[in-house]
């Protein structure tokens, strides 16, 4: 008998659940007629801001306002290089383009899929030299200036923050963590001896609220945590046409402001994150249970200092595609985070190297596979998913 289909993502349920508060929220905007700012965006920036362990939150329109807004407010100029790495959404990338600057990359750890710091340390003293006034790195190639890295907390776990931050305050680089698949993620700072929190570790972090996301709006938000009152204020500028008060532009920004109605929703969603969070990981575990033992899966590392909130559950496997289509033809949704490295993407050709120039993030690529992750799964389903990737296994 066929089983019943399991998603990859499931966006119903969950809202379903909250339709009343959600509702009310709408409601409440159009009683009051606050759409843009006001008391439900300064109620969710507080508690975001503290659910982050930050001193700040800036509601933004989106993930990607968030990073280019930071990196904007951080002092990025055009001409600068920033480093990040391939396999990540584009949305990093382009924010780095679109402040003027030109996107670098370096490799992954084959382990956690994450900024590898040695790849950042090779790069920065092997492909740079030092600027003699500044005391900053110079490309070797280009003799742009590099001033910033953005490592990426990618699938929900977070990046190896110590060295990386370490290499950054030797170089003067900014670091702004995209933070955008990690809200809530955990990182033990060996520095600090402390849990950190995603995000409040860099200069700033970026989070996107697109509805997939851990913490997702019913539509298009963003937000930047930072501890920086100075961000804090420029970014606030930045993301409201460069205005401080109404009609006085000190200089030009964006229209990039998150909405009440986000706001007011992303509240409501923000008391149910930590339970949220912590099924993810159930789920994370069961999957790990069922799956460690399967010849040729490679289930998700996650470090001794590192507490992932599960963003996506990516397993590795030398038949990634055919697997996929198994669990397709057997009613298991599945997706790939990401198919192509940003450096071999046709919107790079012109300017990235080519193939073989970052093997680590290429033979990911080739063989990661995303699982069906989200709160509202149970264990029936990750039962189901696990004996199906067993049969197909043992088949081969
Ligand atoms: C989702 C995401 C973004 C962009 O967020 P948007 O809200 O879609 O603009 C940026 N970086 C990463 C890693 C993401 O997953």
């Amino acid at each position: 008998m066929p089983h019943p289909s399991i998603p990859f993502l499931d966006l119903v349920t969950q809202h379903q659940q909250l339709e009343e508060e959600l509702t009310a929220v709408f409601q409440s905007a159009l009683r009051t007629g606050r759409f843009i700012g006001g008391p439900m965006v300064e109620e969710f920036e507080e508690n975001f801001a503290r659910f982050c362990d930050s001193a700040y939150c800036i509601g933004v329109g989106s993930g990607t306002d968030a990073l280019r807004f930071a990196l904007m407010a951080a002092g990025i100029r055009a001409g600068d290089m920033v480093i990040t790495v391939p396999n990540t959404f584009i949305a990093t990338t382009e924010a780095i383009s679109q402040c003027g600057a030109t996107p670098v990359f370096v490799d992954i750890d084959p382990r956690t899929y994450n900024m590898d710091p040695e790849q950042l340390r090779r790069f920065i003293e092997t492909e740079c030299t030092r600027d003699d006034a500044t005391g900053k790195p110079i490309h070797r190639g280009t003799r742009q200036p590099v001033t910033a890295v953005i490592p990426v907390h990618l699938y929900g776990q977070m990046a190896d923050m110590d060295p990386i931050l370490e290499i950054a305050e030797t170089y003067g680089l900014v670091v702004i963590e995209d933070a955008c698949q990690a809200h809530g993620a955990q990182y033990f700072s060996k520095k600090h001896h402390a849990w950190k929190t995603a995000g409040s570790m860099g200069i700033a972090g970026a989070f996107s609220f697109y509805p997939g996301k851990n913490l997702g709006a019913c539509g298009e938000a963003g937000a930047v945590v930072t501890q920086d009152e100075q961000i804090a204020r420029s970014i606030r500028m930045i993301r409201d046409h460069g205005q401080r008060q109404k009609y006085h532009h000190d200089m030009e920004g964006y229209n990039g402001r998150l909405d009440a109605i986000q706001a007011g929703i992303l509240s409501v969603k923000l008391k149910h994150l930590p339970k949220w969070n912590e099924q993810r990981r159930q789920w994370a575990m069961a999957y790990r249970e069922a799956l460690s033992d399967i010849p040729n899966i490679l289930v998700p590392f996650e470090p001794a200092w590192s507490k992932g909130v599960y963003h996506l559950y990516v397993i590795q496997t030398p038949d990634r595609d055919k697997l996929q289509a198994y669990l397709s033809e057997n009613g298991i949704g599945t997706a790939l985070h990401y198919p192509i490295p940003l450096h071999l993407q046709k919107a790079y050709a012109a300017n990235a190297p080519s193939r073989g120039a970052f093997p680590v993030s290429e033979a990911a690529a080739e063989r990661i596979l995303s699982l069906p992750m989200f709160p509202g799964l149970d264990r029936d389903a990750i039962g189901i998913v696990s004996r199906r990737i067993a049969t197909f296994c043992k088949m081969r």
